[in-house]
């Protein structure tokens, strides 16, 4: 399923950090924060409970792979994982994470900043290869 206004059904391959047939890890930067990644459902679903059991968990697998590799290399102060999708209702999960001089901690990211917050940036190169280490090859022909 595809939906054609939708940007995650839209997501280039090639700006990936890891992949396989059912899902896509992406970086993003967000701005008194740094780095946060997002796995990216590729089918156009809405909910966690569109999915078979078999994919649910192969999807909590990747994102507490992507969170455990993320929280080894940036030493947050506190791990955030989060589904939404009210402005993008396409299934993906954000792990994020964060720290007591990010601009909105303790509230979510989502929320009005408290400070200009120092932002924690971490490489693509890194996390390709940390997340490589993790999760084995992704499949090459998408990468
Ligand atoms: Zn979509």
């Amino acid at each position: 399923m595809i939906d054609a206004r939708c940007p995650l059904c839209d997501l280039n391959d090639k700006d990936g950090l890891w992949a396989n047939d059912e899902l896509v890890v992406i970086s993003a930067q967000i701005a008194g924060v740094g780095t946060i990644c997002r796995v990216v459902w590729r089918a156009h679903v809405h909910e966690m409970s569109d999915l078979g059991l078999a994919e649910r968990r192969a999807f909590m697998d990747t994102v507490f792979a992507v969170e455990a590799t993320m929280k080894r290399h940036a030493r947050p102060t506190k791990m955030n994982l989060a589904s939404l999708g009210n402005f993008v209702p396409h299934l993906h999960w954000h792990i994020i994470p964060r720290y007591q001089e990010d601009a909105y901690f303790p509230d979510a990211i989502w929320a009005a900043a408290r400070r200009p917050g120092a932002e924690h940036p971490l490489s693509d190169e890194l996390l390709r290869a940390a997340l490589c280490e993790a999760l084995g090859q992704p499949r090459k022909s998408r990468l």
